[in-house]
């Protein structure tokens, strides 16, 4: 009879997909304190620690136990380029050979890490790199803490500041991710204050509603469009979450935060969405919500077949905004030398050599 092929499934538990109280929760389970959890995590996330060894506090006999039932599986940095602005980006490789990339901005006063939620992305944004390779997985909660990690190890301290805004739709995965940033904001861990992590979606309304009911980080919103006709070839998402849908979820999310605003990312592309008719929509449509509109020059990549609105272009449009009363801010391209500016994400190595140009069309619509 023919042998069946060996397949050891890895049952260990991966102590980074935990949070403090998951930790503290398995610790208890083998019969140890729950200090002995915190100090475990503590270990894991505050100093950084990866050699159960090392953990020097933890009794013998649960760092036996962990040896053999847990793994620590942080992702592995496959490059860092650094910018000449100072701007980092580190490509790491998954245990199952997978890509993500995390940025690191340095301001400052302050600096910034954007961090992937996903492998790919499943939206297909029209004027995004990510979306040009598709959807391949969820990141776990451990793949995208690992990347706080390992920041953290190379910065010498937490960031302070963590946006959602990597590769991948954090509200396509959201159990992962929220799990992820309540260890960002952990007093044993990161220790990110709420407002200081930012979720940045494109628009998965229900899970809007949902993220309202256990969170309270900031949130930003993919706008890009003024009216339905456009945001449905720009965000396809828009089809099946339409504006009447998108902006009631958005103002229920601030409801009980008075000094809080949604934050509208707006990427300004040359002809398509940059008029000042365009601009007029936009204030008509936020009215009665409390917004801040971040306006990002396009980033372009090969094969886009969109351009980035002149500076001129921009600024005019950020005037008419807070003319009328909107704060509107532009940001700041920064590591675009490197391909880490906004929406230039993608991953796979092989991919940046050869684009699927042939693939798209540009958007056609005109003002
Ligand atoms: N999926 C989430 C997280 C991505 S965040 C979201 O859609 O919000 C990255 C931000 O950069 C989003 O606002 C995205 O729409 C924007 N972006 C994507 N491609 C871009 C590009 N080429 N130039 C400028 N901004 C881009």
């Amino acid at each position: 009879m023919q042998q069946a092929p060996q397949i050891t499934p890895d049952l260990r538990i991966p102590l980074l997909d935990l949070d403090r109280a998951g930790v503290e929760a398995l610790t208890a389970s083998w019969g140890f304190k729950p200090y002995h959890g915190r100090n475990l995590f503590r270990w894991l996330h505050k100093h950084g620690v990866s050699d159960l060894e090392a953990m020097t506090d933890l009794s013998k006999a649960l760092r036996e136990r962990l040896a053999a039932e847990t793994l620590i599986d942080l992702p592995r940095v496959a490059l860092e380029q650094p910018s000449p602005d100072g701007t980092i980006k580190w490509l790491f490789d998954l245990h199952d050979g997978q890509r993500v990339e995390t940025v690191q901005i340095p301001e400052e006063d302050r600096s910034t890490l954007c961090v992937s939620s996903q492998v790919g992305c499943a939206l297909d944004c029209r004027f995004c790199a990510t979306a040009r390779q598709g959807f391949s997985r969820n990141l776990s909660t451990g793949e995208i803490v690992g990347q706080v990690w390992h920041a953290t190890r190379a910065l010498g301290k937490p960031p302070t500041n963590i946006v959602m805004m990597g590769m991948g739709e954090p509200l396509a995965n959201f159990d992962a991710v929220v799990r992820a940033m309540a260890i960002m904001q952990d007093d044993f861990a990161y220790m990110l204050a709420k407002t200081r992590v930012t979720l940045s979606t494109s628009g998965i309304v229900p899970n809007i509603y949902r993220l309202a009911e256990i969170s309270a980080v900031s949130l930003a919103v993919s706008l890009h469009a003024p009216d339905n006709a456009l945001r449905d070839q720009l965000v396809p998402i828009n089809r099946k979450y339409p504006l009447e849908q998108l902006i009631p979820a958005c103002k229920a999310y601030l409801r009980g935060e008075p000094r809080r605003r949604v934050t509208w990312e707006y990427v300004m592309l040359k002809e398509i969405n940059d008029s000042d008719r365009h601009a007029k929509a936009l204030i008509r449509l936020l009215e009665g919500t409390p917004s801040k509109v971040n306006l990002i020059p396009f980033n372009p990549f090969p094969g886009s077949g969109f351009e980035t609105s002149d500076p001129e272009r921009i600024e005019a449009f950020r005037q008419r905004l807070k003319r009328s009363g909107l704060v509107a801010t532009t940001r700041k391209t920064r590591g675009d030398e490197i391909a880490a500016a906004c929406g230039q994400l993608v991953g796979q190595v092989q991919d940046r050599r050869q684009p699927r140009a042939e693939a798209r069309l540009p958007v056609t619509l005109g003002r």
